[in-house]
């Protein structure tokens, strides 16, 4: 059996990002991506925070084909009839360094992948690992199709559904409420027009993100990313509640009615739909990562749990970049004690305990429970877009004060006993 001192298995952000690590140690280091390429298998919503990575990877981002900087936030509450928006423009968003870029995976880490090569880092694409060689408890290898390779250390960055980590008996079994499906489309419009519908400066970015009805009840919601060329729209959707809706729906339904709303119609006019992506998302956040490290193995990424929704904002690809370069610098220090024992590993830990990675998912434990309120993308939006419609509203009779007419409206939707538990469970996070 050929012998390396790294294989990484997965050539996304987490797996890229460990090997750039190790790119100047002296060791060998594959990463075996079973995709024709990096990022042909990738799919984010999506938008990137440097800010927390420039301390992991400050060299990366000057040649980085990132899209656009956001500077603009927006959240939409849709109901039936009507929607409310609520807007961000931050001066702060639209100086150097910029926060947060929108990014394809398709172009990012592709480029990424390219720039190891130039390194000395074999990715090597259409390399589907289908098993791990283990003796005495121990990983030694994996196996492809076509070859056993055998390593000091496998770094499993094999995504979300990571069967590697399973074989290793990292892990417990899935449920389906830690998961979400989310699926998006990418609409190629002109650079100008789309600075036009959005109101953006050159090279500038809007996120906007979306709750209500677009998820029929089901919790989740939808994004829109400003690209440099192209929109990413899309809709996520749990799992669990999905499967506990009745009549049964085709959920990609609900990306098609999305675009028929004024709200997205408008924005996505003229465009054409150049790419349709679906992939699963965490929604588990701290409670269902995995035990990380192993007898020759460490999990990175989404392999390693490392997700989270916010609600107004979702996090990933941070968390597999750092959790990436936390591996690496692990696994040099394993190197120089010649000890890839799961104790010496275990290092790797610790590193994720004192990073922003393990604090914000400790932070944020109890979004779930948030999220798994129907009335999130039921009443809330709803009452919101009928309150703002009726202070906007000037009908055939004399308008009445405004004054009053908030305070019966919110008597009248808010303060009942329920809106009271919703927020005390709000104050969790
Ligand atoms: C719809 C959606 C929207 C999201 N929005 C955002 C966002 O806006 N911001 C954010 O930060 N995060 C977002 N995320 C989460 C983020 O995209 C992920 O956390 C991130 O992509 C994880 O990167 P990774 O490298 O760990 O995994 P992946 O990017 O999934 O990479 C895993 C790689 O492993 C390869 N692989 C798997 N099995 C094997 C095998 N057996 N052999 C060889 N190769 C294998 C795959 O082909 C893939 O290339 C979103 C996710 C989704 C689905």
């Amino acid at each position: 059996m050929d012998k390396v001192d790294v294989i990484i298995v997965g050539g996304g952000l987490a797996g890229l990002s460990c090997s750039y690590e190790l790119a100047d140690s002296g060791m060998t280091v594959i990463v075996l991506e079973r995709g024709d390429f990096s990022g042909s298998k990738n799919v984010t919503g999506g938008r990137i925070y440097l800010n927390p990575l420039r301390n992991y990877l400050p060299d990366l981002w000057k040649e980085a084909p990132l899209e656009r900087h956001v500077t603009k936030e927006l959240i939409t509450l849709l109901s039936e009839t009507n929607s409310t928006t609520l807007e961000l423009y931050s001066d702060r968003f639209n100086h150097l360094p910029y926060p947060s870029y929108t990014i394809l995976r398709a172009k990012f880490d592709r480029w990424f992948a390219d720039l190891l090569s130039e390194k000395g880092i074999f990715v090597i694409p259409q390399k589907n690992v289908n098993d791990l060689i283990q003796e005495g408890g121990k990983v030694i290898g994996v196996k492809t199709e076509d070859e056993e390779i055998g390593a000091d250390c496998v770094v499993a960055a094999d995504g979300i559904l990571s069967f590697l980590s399973e074989k290793a008996g990292l892990r417990k079994p899935f449920q389906p409420q830690h998961f979400a499906l989310g699926f998006k489309e990418v609409i190629a419009l002109d650079s100008k027009v789309i600075e036009d519908r959005f109101r953006l400066g050159e090279k500038e970015g809007a996120a906007q993100l979306f709750l209500g009805t677009l998820t029929k009840g089901v919790m989740g919601g939808g994004f829109l990313y400003t690209n440099q060329e192209s929109l990413s729209l899309g809709i996520v959707v749990g799992i669990q509640s999905l499967n506990q809706r009745e009549p049964r729906e085709e959920v990609y339904k609900f990306l098609d009615e999305f675009k028929e709303r004024p709200e997205i119609k408008n924005l996505i006019r003229g465009g054409e739909t150049v790419e349709y992506s679906a992939h699963l998302i965490s929604e588990g956040g701290i409670h269902i990562k995995p035990k990380v490290f192993g007898d020759g193995i460490l999990l990175v990424g989404d392999a390693a749990g490392l997700g989270l929704n916010m609600l107004v904002t979702v996090r990933g690809m941070e968390y597999a970049m750092a959790s990436g370069v936390l591996a690496g610098r692990t696994i040099k220090m394993a190197k120089e004690k010649n000890d890839f024992s799961a104790s010496s590993l275990s290092h790797y830990e610790k590193l994720l305990s004192e990073s922003f990675i393990m604090k914000e998912m400790s932070n944020y434990q109890h979004t779930l429970s948030i999220l798994e309120n129907q009335r999130l993308f039921t009443k809330y939006p709803q009452a919101i877009s009928d309150l703002f419609e009726k202070i906007m509203t000037v009908d055939g009779n004399p308008k009445e004060g405004l004054y009053k007419m908030i305070s019966r409206e919110l008597k009248k939707e808010f303060f009942n006993f329920q809106t009271f538990k919703d927020w005390l469970e709000f104050r969790k996070i």
